[in-house]
């Protein structure tokens, strides 16, 4: 079963996607994770996408797609999570053909929806572990004492670089101009279902289960 969770920066994709990877095999494709790990390798494309992500608006549909296509040719077992993919409609009919010459489909797109206030409250307070993704913020979940991630016992905890209010300024008006007619996309194709991105961690978890035991 492919999905993809949809929403602005901030709504827990990235949290409720590693979720699932743990909870059913699926695999997690996630854009924003691809562009951070080429960004140190010290590629071209690297330096490219790094000055572009950290002014917070989107990198080229072109770089992207070739991401995703690269990926889509390895073993996708359990299912894949679209997880800050697509975010332009070129991306979502580019993602369209690259399923289509898999033989498969999207099954849903999961839209998570927060209001703006806790979206800036929560990426402000964000660190990320840069080895597992665990997701940690300074008001509900700060960082263990010794500095060691939970997860995984990683010691590279870190803010991104692109969470601070003048990048989440323009991250949000690229969601709010670029990504947001996907919703009104997906929703003609009758893929769309939604779940309120607000509520505590496990019952957003529960939510999402419940839709997809439903497709
Ligand atoms: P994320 O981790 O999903 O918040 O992504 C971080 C940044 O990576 C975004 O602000 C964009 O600059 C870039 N990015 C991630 N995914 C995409 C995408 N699908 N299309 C364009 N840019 C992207």
């Amino acid at each position: 079963m492919n999905i993809i969770l949809l929403g602005p920066p901030g709504a827990g994709k990235g949290t409720q996607a590693r979720r699932l990877v743990a909870e059913r095999g699926m695999v997690q494709l996630s854009t924003g994770d691809m562009l951070r790990e080429a960004r140190t390798s010290g590629t071209e494309m690297g330096k490219r996408v790094a000055a572009v992500m950290d002014s917070g608006a989107l990198v080229t549909d072109e770089i992207v797609i070739g991401l995703i296509a690269e990926k889509l040719e390895g073993d996708t077992g359990g299912g894949i999570i679209f997880d800050g993919f697509p975010r332009t409609l070129a991306q979502a009919d580019a993602l369209s053909d690259l399923l289509g010459e898999k033989n498969t489909e999207l099954a849903t797109v999961i839209e998570m929806q927060v209001d703006d206030d806790a979206l800036v409250a929560r990426i402000t307070a964000r660190s990320t572990c840069a080895d597992c993704g665990e997701v940690y913020n300074d008001n509900t979940k700060p960082i263990p004492a010794d500095g060691k991630c939970s997860n995984c016992g990683s010691d590279k905890i870190t803010r991104r670089a692109d969470d601070n209010e003048d990048s989440l300024k323009t991250r949000l008006l690229a969601y709010y101009k670029q990504t947001s007619p996907l919703i009104g996309y997906y929703y003609a194709k009758g893929l769309l279902t939604d779940v309120d991105g607000l509520a505590e961690m496990d019952d957003v978890a529960a939510e999402i289960k419940k839709k997809l035991d439903t497709v």
